[in-house]
């Protein structure tokens, strides 16, 4: 039976992950703060380990006591706005935690195991791009402190596998669910109109209307992950639809999807949604992951708003 450890299990991606993994047959390990000891839509078969991933003796220990199979690193602080505000937990979190547990892992390797490391790295790596689509060759020059962390980890992946461990990182583009925390734009939006269209809101304030990015389905993202962890050769991927919308389309969308037609009128901007420094356009070229895993965008953008709103709709 194959073996996995997951790390931010509490997060989207850790849930659909940890959902998927179990549907496998793989049996799931995963590290938890103590503060969300039985996170959200953790399916029961999961066994929880209480620890923090920037605490890198726990989890060397960890990881060496349970010998995965598969090593998924989920845990991050996911917020490029909260990146501002902490840069130094940023760091330690996004940068140096996934660093140590891929020590870890190259420990268990040299040991004759045959670990696969999946890391989750982010489009935010980077940052203002000098071209478009972005794909594996696109320079990596972030713009703020989450995709600063996000990158030194993400160089890290390959230094690892330089070294012989079966490690790969996903750049992963902005991808969404009715999972999403508030924080992020998407699930804001939907949120927000689904309150205004039952009367319990009445406008909504945004920042950067002109925003661009690839926006996809959470799910698919965590498919591409399995994927990465068992093919032959580890490599760095894209994981991308290749489609950008601004944030504009996004709150036309969702509008559209609650059946509001007169809506212009209740968005307004703020300048503290406004972020000191952000990249107006991401939008990735995913070819390699398709051309290698076999993976592709299952749900397009309009769905993707769809059923956000729909569950949005529901839950209240
Ligand atoms: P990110 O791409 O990982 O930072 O995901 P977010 O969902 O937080 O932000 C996506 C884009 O939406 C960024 O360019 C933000 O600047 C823009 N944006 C515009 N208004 C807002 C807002 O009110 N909240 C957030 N979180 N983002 C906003």
């Amino acid at each position: 039976m194959t073996r996995a450890l997951v790390t931010g299990i509490g997060g989207q991606d850790g849930s659909y992950l940890a959902e998927r993994l179990v549907a496998d047959g793989v049996e799931v390990h995963a590290l938890v703060l103590a503060a969300d000891a039985r996170p959200a839509h953790c399916p029961p078969d999961v066994v929880l380990h209480v620890g923090d991933v920037a605490d890198v003796d726990a989890t060397r220990r960890l990881v060496l006591d349970l010998s995965p199979d598969e090593v998924y690193n989920l845990a991050a602080i996911s917020s490029v706005a909260q990146s501002w505000q902490e840069p130094d937990l940023v760091s330690r979190v996004n940068g140096m935690a996934p660093v140590a547990l891929l020590e870890s892992a190259r420990l268990l390797h040299e040991r004759g195991h045959d670990v696969r490391v999946v890391q989750a790295s982010s489009a935010e790596i980077f940052g203002e791009p000098d071209r478009s689509p972005q794909d594996e060759g696109t320079r990596v020059r972030p713009l703020n402190p989450y995709g600063a962390a996000k990158a030194y980890a993400h160089l890290a992946v390959g230094v690892s596998r330089q070294r012989g461990l079966h490690a790969s990182s996903l750049v992963l583009y902005n991808h969404e669910s009715p999972r999403r925390p508030g924080q992020f734009v998407t699930r804001k939006i939907t949120s927000t109109v689904a309150a205004i269209a039952q009367g319990r809101a009445e406008r909504l304030v945004l920042g950067n209307l002109d925003a661009r990015r690839d926006w996809g389905w959470a799910p698919d993202y965590v498919d591409a992950m399995v994927r990465a962890a068992r093919v032959d050769t580890p490599r760095d991927y894209v994981i991308a639809t290749g489609e950008s919308h601004s944030v504009d389309d996004f709150v036309s969308a969702a509008f559209g999807a609650a059946g509001m037609d007169d809506w212009r009128h209740l968005v307004h901007t703020d300048p503290a949604f406004v972020r000191p420094a952000d990249a107006t356009e991401l939008v990735g070229d995913s070819s390699l992951a398709r051309t290698t895993l076999g993976w592709s965008p299952t749900v397009g953008f309009t769905e993707v708003v769809g059923r956000m709103v729909a569950a949005d709709l529901e839950s209240d």
